[in-house]
């Protein structure tokens, strides 16, 4: 998949709007930030990528180049709101997590701890506040 460096305008998706910034799109480089996450921050990471709100349809499924075999494939993303902004990381981050040690950005860390669950009508209203207007048709709210 194409990689972007975080935090950098998510050009990745077909979607127009200014507050998406990229989490966790990693190239095969091996080129990103390691360390230890909580496993607080891990767990709700976790929950939230089960079922992701998705804005729009899958383009496809991607396969984490950085596994040498039988790399998992995941197809949806999850989006974050937090802080003014929407964090948009591929739901591989969890694996990218778990297995490559990737250390996201303590700001994408901080709004997963914050972030209501997937598809409640408080993660509705923070999707809304923090720019996601463009984003969000129909639904809750
Ligand atoms: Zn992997």
């Amino acid at each position: 998949m194409t990689a972007l460096k975080d935090l950098d305008r998510c050009t990745c998706l077909p979607l127009d709007c200014d507050a998406l910034l990229a989490v966790g799109w990693l190239g095969v480089d091996g080129d990103f930030r390691r360390g230890e996450v909580s496993s607080d921050f891990f767990e709700k990471l976790k929950a939230l990528c089960v079922e992701p709100w998705q804005p729009v349809a899958s383009a496809g499924f991607h396969q984490c180049g950085l596994c040498q075999f039988d790399g998992p494939r995941f197809s949806s993303n999850v989006f974050v709101p937090f802080n003014g902004s929407i964090y948009v990381a591929p739901v591989g981050i969890v694996h990218y997590v778990a297995a490559h040690r990737y250390l996201p950005p303590q700001v994408f860390i901080d709004g997963v701890l914050a972030c209501p669950p997937m598809r409640s009508m408080a993660y509705h209203k923070a999707l809304l506040a923090n720019g996601g207007r463009g984003l969000v048709s129909g639904g809750p709210g």
